[in-house]
């Protein structure tokens, strides 16, 4: 059985436990468990450890004992109407609940072999030992842009302080990202548009009063639905009713596609106006709402070019946490002999055709070093961590089949 391909940011090696996610008692065992470890955000930008030396830059890893002064008191899960006080488990609407203090992220756990993932009960008599049976990481996230700098530089200090070869910093993001390596890409993936996701929506959409967190950060409430809100005088709060989807975390579907014709010995590449000198990739737009995925690929191709496609083929897909995308890789095929439209969204400033040659000039251009250049190459593409960079280099050279194995990723 072939694997599927897993793009850079894709591939998560977490068991997200996510049943589990509704449990105060396993979370607030987790939390303190000596092998859990918190990755952190400030503003959306990923705490990152650079060493001395090397210079190398990977994501901070930090432990509980750390990162605690940030985390405000304990219960960290559960928490009542006020500090320091808990809510007993039982009203849904308080279930692993967080009112005070920075939202904090359960994101799973990372085994030693992800092919005998445990499953464990939800059904909890000693949550010590059910933390205790569990082998692994568990990670946690917190964005702490609303504690004050001091404390956050006092705890970012301390945890230096005992490894004199390690400077630890928040750095943007999608300059930080493209030094981890594949595993802890898939971390940072879901950590940072998690974060975001809690970040952003503050109040809820359905009656404009602040929302708390629950579910281990996985879902946000109403206040007004409190057992101890005042809410007289209000309307009850549509989402106290039904299925309310905005109070779960988004993900924004983008396809994204590289066109090929029917010889297939050309590409049809695109230039936005807000890139970089003599960039080009693929094509890509947000899915939307009534669309399906190839729906949106037609469209888009239409909007952006004025080019009728068909024949379209699902590749791969790649989380993208920038706040929430998921790209959806596609071919499809298309007439080169069909005039390029640019002028009807106006969102591209060039397309064109590049032979299968050009490409591969490209990419080898790309792949050498400084010192071996043989002048500026015919034009710029997207680097192997952006799935548009995937699509085409496997177009380029010849292996553009579906269910591409990749082992080795995890
Ligand atoms: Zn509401």
């Amino acid at each position: 059985m072939a694997e599927n391909f897993s793009n850079f940011m894709g591939g998560s090696p977490l068991n997200r436990l996510s049943w589990l996610r509704t449990s105060q008692t396993f979370l607030n065992a987790a939390i303190v468990a000596h092998a859990t470890r918190w990755i952190l955000f400030n503003n959306g930008q990923p705490l990152i450890a650079t060493h001395a030396v090397s210079k190398k830059r990977t994501l901070a890893l930090l432990p509980t004992d750390d990162v605690s002064p940030l985390l405000g008191t304990e219960p960290y899960f559960g928490q009542g109407q006020y500090a320091g006080e808990a809510y007993p488990s039982g009203a849904s609407v308080l279930e692993a609940a967080r009112l005070h203090g920075p939202r904090i992220v359960f994101l799973g756990l990372k085994e030693p072999n992800p092919f005998t993932a445990a499953l464990p009960s939800s059904d909890f008599i000693d949550p010590q030992t059910a933390i205790a049976n569990l082998q692994g990481t568990l990670f946690f996230s917190v964005d702490i842009a609303g504690i004050q700098e001091c404390l956050v530089n006092e705890v970012i200090q301390a945890s230096t302080s005992t490894n004199s070869h390690i400077s630890l910093a928040f750095v943007e993001p999608r300059s930080a990202m493209t030094s981890l390596d594949i595993v802890t890409a898939a971390i940072f993936a879901e950590a940072r548009s998690m974060v975001d996701w809690n970040g952003r929506n503050k109040f809820c959409p359905a009656c404009g009063s602040p929302t708390y967190s629950i579910w281990a950060g996985w879902k946000l409430s109403c206040t007004s639905l409190l057992p101890w809100a005042d809410d007289t005088g209000k309307e009850p709060c549509p989402s106290s009713r039904g299925m309310q989807n905005f109070s779960h975390p988004r993900t924004d579907p983008v396809v994204i596609m590289v066109v090929i014709d029917e010889s297939d010995e050309k590409v049809l590449l695109g230039r936005n106006k807000k890139f970089p000198l003599k960039y080009y990739s693929a094509l890509a737009g947000f899915v939307e709402p009534g669309e399906s995925y190839e729906d949106a690929v037609r469209r888009e191709m239409w909007e952006e070019a004025g080019i009728r496609v068909w024949n379209i083929r699902y590749h791969s897909g790649q989380p993208w946490p920038f706040p929430a995308n998921l790209m959806l890789g596609f071919y499809a095929t298309a007439d080169p002999s069909a005039p390029i439209r640019l002028d009807l969204d106006n969102e591209l400033e060039d397309a064109r055709w590049y032979t299968r040659q050009e490409v591969l000039s490209v990419l080898t251009d790309t792949s050498h070093s400084d010192s071996t250049k043989i002048g500026e190459p015919l034009f710029k593409m997207p680097p192997p961590t952006a799935i548009a960079g995937v699509l085409i280099k496997q177009w380029a050279e010849g292996d553009a089949r579906l269910g591409y194995a990749n082992k080795g990723n995890l």
